[in-house]
């Protein structure tokens, strides 16, 4: 294994393995080192190691590996001309951790290492900066002690405020060289007070240091986060040790985060913030309030000039936003960390867009830098008219708009009331002083985070962007107080308004607006930035996407998300409106002559209804399957007295007779029983409706113009002589029709493939099938023979003790399944090499399983509900590239 790769201006080049082995922070720095940028020197210890460190070394270094460090920190003594540990030239490290993929703000940082007791006096002297000096010692105090031996920050937070409460100062920059020593003392007795030492040592320092940062991966935050964003598979972090730059040395020094780009609207200007004479964690942390980047242009034209140049180096470099962190040391721009920026859904498309017209990628690049969450976010509601006087009413403030989008849901101060919420099925809007990593799970579980304090990139407005969730944070005009669940908002007139939790909120993310109530949301159109990118999309994608849709409202809905056609129309789902309903019990309760007369009103809907697919769906495929679910389904429960009683009515009977009736029809295991194709084989006379019906309706559609397209589905055939039983019925239907209006139609009759042994006979039914469709729910629930309906209350706990990896039922199970219908495609197609065959179940609108129908199992089509269809669309183009 190879454990250390140094970086920096005389380095030379990093180890192999990339982020993986260096960490995304560790590669980037040995990245912006070979380009030329000014980087601190120093070097990363792998993630190799970490996974070693936790896993077979005991939570220890072994000799050789530290002599491998203390090698390389002799290197980077002579890159930066001083000693670690010396009191006449010290070098003082930072010690960072960094793992492939980036978790704001759950790994800790060291800063200022190498500090004691003697380097304090040496350091002051050298630099002629006491003041800095003693700053940088406390600074260290409190990082080493919290983060290495987990002495509570605010123990430390607190002695730092009764200081500035006794010298009467509100900055920590306002404190004195003098003050600070006190500061340091004090700190020092922090330690006492928890038993423990500040080690003088500084190599003891170190090593304790970097066997922290290795813990901290197994801490419970960072695995937290992992969980939450089903980060597997990665090996560790990396432990990036480097010499220190000093923002905090005065008016000529600061320390600053920026983006390339806006991350909210994703326009072309830096979005970032600074603060002079400070350090670190400083402007995230929000102690003092960072001023504009844009203003740095005025305050050291150079470093701007400097910092533009090199944001636009590494745009270039890595073809996408950046997210910097950087460092004034006396007016010399210092590069600390650069990556692939988080960004908002609408930012995530504009910058998509704008990179390929400024050609620094190509429209293929540009597809995948836009994840299907942000699609989802852009396509999910917003508030339709925030000109409107009512919006403009309920207005109560405005915080920072710190991620776009529209949230409404009710108060809830902590993670528990959030998870509360939810299982009560209430959207929250968690509202917090400022956000932790401790308050992810709340963050996570609700619809929107507003803050009282903290800047443009604080961690909440960071994570919030991370996760597409609308968030308005700095609203100083609001405060919390959670110990009594309640809100204060000032009003711009001075006013205060109280809420409690529970009460609703709506947020504007876009505009930072935090509005009074329940504010009505509406659905978004796909047009500029995000038309053309759909257009790309539909240019790079090899498969089509088709929708289940029942309804021609559905239908059109569809269309406008740029479905190819209908892959699955249910057509049952049109029998439970109130006045089509009482026919569908007439037909299954009835006697014969009341059956026949149930089918003719039936025929009627059902012909309107398919009239108005046809139309929606002009010139493409509209796929009807035919009656599937037990027909108990559309029965009243016996219960149900008064319904009962109107039907028995209806039917002239009893209603001891209807009661008898209806329970003889129920099923120990409905969803194995009298269902799909069994349906259409024992009561033919449904099924011949429904076939007149679409065929009528395609005739009917084609005489007013439109190009009707019909195929027929036939469900749940186990055997092809039941499939062959249900095509001959439906071609003498077709036969009769066509016959009887003097024309016809073309059509085709497929199947759906949810059965296994469906699957196992694939080839014989490919004989007779036009067609193949996997209803990959019905697939999915056979194969492993977990009922659907029954999962609750065993994946969960199948999910945590990891023998599932994912929902079988939200992300198909490749494995398993998956290989059934490699071998249904492969079959179908060894004896109809240009089967069309695709996809109808939930798994058509999840990105991963599309991936596989694409590439691996190689279907012509996926079918997903409406909303899902740009996101299929963009999984699919993905996967071709
Ligand atoms: P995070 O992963 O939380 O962003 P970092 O490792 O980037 O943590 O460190 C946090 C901050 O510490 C950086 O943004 C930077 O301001 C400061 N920092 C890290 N390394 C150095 C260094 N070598 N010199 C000066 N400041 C540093
Ligand atoms: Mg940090
Ligand atoms: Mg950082």
């Amino acid at each position: 294994y190879a454990p250390i790769s140094p970086f920096g201006k005389n380095a030379g080049p990093p180890l192999a393995g990339g982020k993986h082995i260096l960490g995304g922070k560790g590669a980037n720095l040995a990245e912006m080192s070979e380009l030329g940028l000014s980087v601190p020197p120093g070097f990363t210890i792998t993630t190799e190691c970490c996974d070693k460190y936790c896993n077979e070394w005991d939570q220890t270094l072994p000799p050789e590996l530290w002599n491998q460090i203390v090698a390389s920190l002799t290197a980077v003594e002579h890159e930066m001309n001083s000693q670690f540990g010396s009191p006449e030239n010290p070098l003082l490290l930072s010690v960072r951790s960094g793992a492939a993929i980036s978790m704001p703000g759950m790994m800790d940082t060291v800063l200022n290492l190498g500090m004691n007791d003697q380097v304090v006096e040496g350091l002051a002297n050298k630099t002629g900066n006491a003041r800095f000096a003693w700053d940088s010692y406390r600074r260290f105090l409190e990082m080493f002690g919290n983060v290495v031996l987990e002495i509570p920050r605010s123990l430390f937070e607190d002695e730092l405020d009764d200081i500035k409460y006794e010298k009467g100062v509100n900055e920590d920059t306002d404190l004195t060289a003098e003050d600070l020593k006190e500061v340091v003392g004090r700190f020092k007795k922090v330690y006492e007070t928890m038993d423990t030492t500040f080690p003088q040592d500084v190599l003891e320092q170190l090593r304790l240091s970097i066997g922290a940062v290795f813990k901290g991966w197994m801490g419970d935050r960072a695995i937290k986060y992992r969980e939450v964003e089903q980060i597997r598979s990665l090996l560790g972090t990396a432990v990036n040790c480097q010499a220190m730059v000093f923002g905090n040395m005065g008016d000529t020094s600061g320390t600053g985060v920026s983006f390339s780009r806006d991350p909210n609207t994703g326009s072309a200007e830096l979005f970032g913030e600074f603060l002079i004479n400070a350090q670190g964690e400083d402007v995230v942390a929000g102690i003092r309030t960072p001023r504009n980047i844009s203003e740095l242009k005025g305050i050291m034209p150079e470093v701007y000039e400097e910092f533009v140049r090199n944001t636009q180096i590494l745009e270039k470099k890595f073809g996408d936003m950046q997210d910097i962190e950087f460092t004034i040391q006396e007016g010399k721009l210092y590069m600390l960390q650069t990556r692939n920026g988080k960004r908002g859904g609408e930012a995530a498309v504009k910058i998509a867009v704008d990179l390929v017209e400024e050609g620094l990628i190509t429209k293929e690049q540009a597809v995948q830098k836009v994840l299907p969450e942000h699609l989802d976010q852009l396509l999910h509601p917003r508030f339709p008219d925030v000109e409107m006087k009512e919006y403009k009413k309920a207005v109560l403030t405005r915080g920072l708009p710190a991620s776009p989008g529209a949230a409404v849901g009710r108060i809830a101060l902590t993670n528990e009331q959030v998870v509360a919420n939810k299982e009560k099925g209430f959207p929250s809007i968690m509202v917090r002083d400022e956000t932790s990593p401790d308050d992810v799970e709340g963050m996570y579980s609700a619809e929107g985070i507003l803050t009282a304090r903290g800047g443009m990139t604080s961690h909440a407005a960071v994570v919030a962007r991370g996760w597409g969730k609308p968030c308005v944070c700095g609203c100083t005009s609001l405060s919390v107080d959670e110990h009594s669940g309640e809100i204060v908002i000032t009003l711009d007139d001075g006013s205060q308004k109280t809420f409690k939790e529970g009460d609703f909120l709506s947020l504007n993310g876009q505009t930072g607006e935090v509005l009074e109530g329940e504010q009505a949301v509406a659905p978004p159109a796909i047009t500029g930035n995000l038309k053309t990118f759909m257009d790309w999309v539909d240019e790079i994608r090899d498969i089509d996407v088709l929708t289940n849709a029942d309804t021609p409202a559905d239908a059109k809905e569809a269309r406008k998300n740029g479905a190819n056609g209908i892959g699955l129309c249910r057509s049952e789902h049109m029998f439970f409106k109130p006045e089509r309903i009482s026919k569908v019990r007439q037909l299954i309760l009835g006697d014969d002559k009341q059956a026949d007369a149930a089918l003719k009103d039936l025929l009627q809907f059902q012909r309107e209804d398919y009239e108005g697919i046809f139309k929606e769906m002009d010139g493409l495929p509209v796929t009807v399957r035919l009656l599937d679910p037990p027909l108990h389904e559309f029965l009243p429960s016996v219960k149900e007295s008064a319904v009962m009683a109107e039907l028995a009515k209806q039917l002239g009977t009893s209603i001891h007779e209807l009661t008898e009736k209806v329970e003889s029809m129920e099923e120990v295991n409905p969803m194995l029983g009298l269902r799909g194709c069994r349906l259409g084989i024992t009561r033919p006379s449904i099924i011949e409706m429904q076939t007149r019906a679409i065929l009528e309706a395609a005739l009917n559609a084609i005489e007013a113009g439109v190009d009707a397209r019909p195929d027929i589905m036939v469900p749940l055939v186990g055997k092809v002589e039941e499939f062959r039983n249900q095509k001959e019925l439906i071609q003498s239907v077709a036969k009769s029709v066509f016959e009887e209006r003097g024309k016809s139609c073309a059509y085709k009759i497929g199947t759906m493939i949810e059965i296994p042994r469906a699957a196992l006979t694939a080839h014989e039914i490919s004989e007779e099938a036009e067609f193949f469709s996997f209803g990959s729910n019905d697939l999915t629930q056979m194969t492993f023979g977990y009922s659907r309906d029954d999962v609750g209350s065993f994946v969960p706990s199948y999910l945590s003790k990891g023998i599932l990896q994912d929902d079988p039922f939200v992300s198909l199970d490749t494995e398993g399944v998956g290989q059934l219908i490699k071998m249904t495609v492969e079959r179908g197609r060894g004896i109809k090499p240009d089967l069309k065959i695709g996809v109808c179940g939930e798994h058509g609108g999840d990105p991963r399983s599309v991936r596989f129908f694409s590439n691996e199992a190689g279907l012509s089509y996926v079918s997903c509900s409406p909303f899902r269809v740009p996101i299929a669309r963009l999984a699919a183009a993905q996967a071709s590239v």
